[in-house]
């Protein structure tokens, strides 16, 4: 018997667990001090009562014969996949087929899963700093190659800074599969459509799939930032698209997103829509009905007006973080079609340096950009997704210390 050795070259995820530790430490060195965090990607907001509602008359439906329901269908309840086509694609011009759409338990798991119908050949692309998931799912399939110094061997970072207003240089060299993720986590920045379009263009020139993140579209503010990558010309032919409900109507303890493998997209005559069905249809256990129906509900028009309802508050708290750090003659980032503040620290410092004198001083806890791969040395991480009271006492404290 012969493990997975793969799994031995990556390491325990050490960038939450770290600042856990961090935080835990502190505090228990003072119990007095009071601690905001404003660090991680998860949602505080409830769901929306639409939601709510839809879950529990599901759970009425199955205590009852007549309408209890068994194994959902695999790729999605068929009410759920009307409503995905007729909101999130035909309302912006984008027709796609029911069979296109694959509902999933979340866009984390999808992106992850996704390597299964790809040779371990494949050369990867990811944009530097990046989620991780997109690193550590190749490195267990053994596709990411060895680690080195410079990260590893197999796969190629594209740097984004400051210096290329953090989109990615088109590579040099021909890659197979590039993960996008706009708007970005972590960066908070993210493409226009004649941006994207270029890299459309790009995989279509070069034979290569984009799988690309659109886990953030509900924040996206601005005109010319596409929503979805079908909006642009050939995006069909090559990319795949991630979806969830999890930072769009708070689905974070739900669980509930979807993945569209379009028809068009072919290699080698093959059609990476039947593969993923079989995979999928093999793999996955489908979402619950309940979770379905709570899903269907972010489409009604009560349910899209709550929805909209805590987008803005969250985004309200990215505003009063970007604004009150800005006040305070930092060089901030993103917030705009996002949740998430990057900032760049102050005189240079290390972002872990950043991220203890910003627990130690005020009790402030972010996210150091380093933790995002290396490129996002340098830089921080706030989050939009506390309340507005801490999100306020937060840049209170900030204004205190650092203000002029
Ligand atoms: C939060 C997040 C997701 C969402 O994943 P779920 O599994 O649907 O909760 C996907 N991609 C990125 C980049 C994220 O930050």
């Amino acid at each position: 018997m012969k493990i997975n050795e793969n799994f031995l070259k990556i390491e325990s995820s050490y960038l939450f667990s770290n600042i856990a530790k961090k935080v835990k430490a502190y505090s228990a060195a003072n119990p007095e001090k009071e601690i905001i965090r404003l660090g991680i990607g998860d949602v505080t907001r409830p769901l929306a009562p639409a939601c709510i509602e839809a879950m529990h008359k599901a759970v009425d439906e199955m205590a009852n014969a007549e309408t209890f329901q068994g194994y959902p269908p695999e790729y999605g309840q068929d009410f759920l996949l009307d409503a995905i086509l007729e909101n999130d694609y035909k309302a912006r011009g984008i027709d796609l087929e029911k069979t296109e759409i694959f509902v999933s338990d979340g866009a984390k798991s999808d992106c992850g899963n996704i390597g299964d119908i790809f040779s371990l050949d494949n050369r990867v692309a990811v944009c530097d700093p990046v989620y991780p998931v997109y690193v550590d799912t190749n490195v267990m399939m053994g596709r990411a190659g060895d680690k080195t110094e410079n990260g590893w061997s197999n796969i190629v970072y594209m740097p984004c800074t400051a210096e290329n207003h953090f989109l990615p240089a088109i590579p040099e060299n021909h890659v197979d599969i590039i993960y996008l993720c706009f708007p970005n986590n972590p960066t908070g920045m993210t493409a226009t459509r004649a941006e994207l379009q270029k890299w459309v263009d790009y995989a279509n020139r070069e034979g290569a799939v984009i799988l690309f993140d659109s886990a953030y579209e509900a924040f996206i503010t601005e005109e010319n930032v596409p929503h979805s990558i079908y909006e642009l010309d050939g995006a069909k032919q090559c990319a795949i698209e991630f979806r969830s409900f999890s930072k769009t109507a708070g689905f974070t303890g739900v669980r509930c997103g979807y993945t569209v493998v379009p028809h068009d997209l072919k290699f080698n005559g093959t059609e990476l829509n039947a593969m993923w069905a079989r995979r999928q249809a093999t793999k996955f256990n489908g979402v619950s009905y309940i979770t379905q129906c709570a899903a269907a509900a972010c489409y009604t028009p009560e349910g899209k007006q709550q929805i909209r309802d805590i987008i803005a508050y969250y985004q309200k708290n990215a505003k009063t973080i970007y604004d009150g750090l800005k006040a305070c003659g930092f060089t901030v980032y993103g917030a705009k079609n996002s949740p998430y503040v990057w900032l760049k620290t102050p005189d240079n410092m290390k972002s872990w340096d950043f991220f203890d004198l910003l627990l130690e001083k005020i009790q402030v806890v972010g996210t150091p950009g380093e933790g995002f791969g290396p490129s996002g040395e340098g830089y921080f991480r706030l989050t939009a997704f506390g309340s507005a009271e801490n999100t306020e006492k937060a840049v209170a404290r900030i204004k205190d210390y650092f203000g002029k």
